[in-house]
């Protein structure tokens, strides 16, 4: 089959590897219809990660069950589906619990598993013409058939539920106020997630002005840092009051508007910004270390960030990958019954043969290349 593989920094390619295929007998083998390209798998892109060569990538993933392995029970040739990016056992005290994103069965040694991705297990990933879907009764989210709505479903399998995530790391309540750190995918879907959830004002800051226009769609205030410092928009903005939870959408590779590398410049805006007791969600990925990264501290995993001022203000924070399953479902029937379109952001569509040239584009933050679909 064709599939998109990891050759070394900023070089990936769609090549001949061997077909997906069932492996245990409670495996689906799906088709997949389309696949997109994560701000995640840019970290990998990047060099920033120790991902091996000849990994082929893919974790945002929908299709058609093709096959069933002789153990799969609910799943049946031809349902539409969508995979959490997460791959859970479904039965481990994690899973058990609800929080999937911390499997401690699928990945042994650490907690979490998940589609071609770094240091997540020996998962192949999604952008190729098919996907082993391990404990398949567990992880595949049924779709209504068709094709309707498939840019929308396609964001369940990651982003949406991920920005989701953040507002509920945060504590968000209705009425209440929010800043949203980065205006990529995940930022957007935190975005349009606090206005489902009845948040009063949402702030959305990032320097890419498509970005930003694309946060005021969804009603939330374009913040732009290039333009001044984060911290004092927002409080200027909120009359020196600051907000009442934050949410951190951009990860450890945040960048000042020269493009100098600061790890942790979004959470010293956070806690700047975020009201005494408030709380602050951080979905955006931060590693245990960063070996050849720019910043000596995080080379050792270690972030110099305010603790000092964050245990002061009395705020809390919560951390980690998104517990997909926690939310798939409930936000497909909000797509389903059009309370939701988190298909808004989706810039480009391309066939997989062009996934190499998506991944440059969308790389380089180029002006409107927000959200690349690939269809194998
Ligand atoms: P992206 O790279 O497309 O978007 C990041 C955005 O942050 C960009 O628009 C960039 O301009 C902006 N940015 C950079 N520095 C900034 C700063 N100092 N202040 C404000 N904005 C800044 O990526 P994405 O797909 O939106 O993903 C965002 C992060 O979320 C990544 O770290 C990704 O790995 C992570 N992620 C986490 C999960 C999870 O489950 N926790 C799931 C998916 C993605
Ligand atoms: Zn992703």
């Amino acid at each position: 089959m064709r599939a998109l593989v990891y050759n070394g920094p900023k070089d990936v390619s769609v090549v001949d590897v061997p077909d997906a295929r069932i492996e245990a007998p409670t495996d689906a083998l799906v088709k997949i219809t389309t696949t997109n390209i994560c701000g995640s798998d840019l970290h990998m892109y990047e060099g920033r990660t120790d991902v091996e060569q000849g990994k082929v990538l893919g974790h945002e993933n929908m299709g058609v069950v093709e096959e069933v392995g002789s153990g799969v029970t609910r799943l049946e040739k031809g349902d539409r589906v969508s995979l959490p990016f997460n791959i859970a056992c479904g039965h481990c005290r994690n899973c058990m619990q609800g929080r999937t994103a911390f499997c401690l069965e699928v990945n042994p040694g650490s907690a979490g598993g998940a589609y071609g991705y770094a240091d997540m297990g020996p998962y192949s990933g999604g952008q190729a013409e098919y996907l082993r879907v391990p404990f398949a009764d567990f992880n595949a989210l049924r779709l209504p058939g068709g094709t309707e709505h498939e840019n929308d479903f396609t964001m369940l399998s990651d982003v949406f539920p991920t920005g989701w995530h953040g507002t509920r790391l945060a504590g968000l309540q209705p009425g209440e106020s929010v800043v949203v750190m980065g205006a990529g995918p995940v930022g957007l879907m935190a975005a349009l997630s606090a206005r489902i959830q009845g948040a009063d004002q949402v702030f959305v800051v990032d320097m890419q002005p498509d970005r930003l226009r694309l946060a005021e769609q969804v009603g939330a205030t374009p913040v732009d840092f290039s333009k001044g410092s984060a911290q004092e928009q927002v409080m200027e903005a909120t009359k020196g009051v600051g907000v009442d939870r934050g949410v951190e959408a951009v990860g450890w590779q945040a960048h000042d508007h020269s493009g100098e590398e600061h790890p942790a410049g979004t959470l010293d805006t956070l806690v700047e910004v975020v009201r005494a007791t408030g709380g602050i969600g951080v979905v955006g990925v931060f590693p245990p270390a960063d070996p050849n990264g720019p910043d000596p501290d995080m080379r050792e995993g270690r972030m110099r960030f305010p603790f000092g001022t964050f245990f002061t203000k009395g705020q809390s924070m919560g951390t980690g990958q998104a517990n997909v399953k926690a939310y798939n479902r409930q936000l497909r029937d909000l797509i389903i019954n059009g309370r939701a379109n988190p298909g808004f952001i989706v810039s480009h569509e391309m066939s997989l043969e062009e996934a190499a040239s998506g991944y440059e584009h969308f790389d380089n933050r180029e002006d409107g290349w927000t959200k690349v679909l690939l269809h194998p």
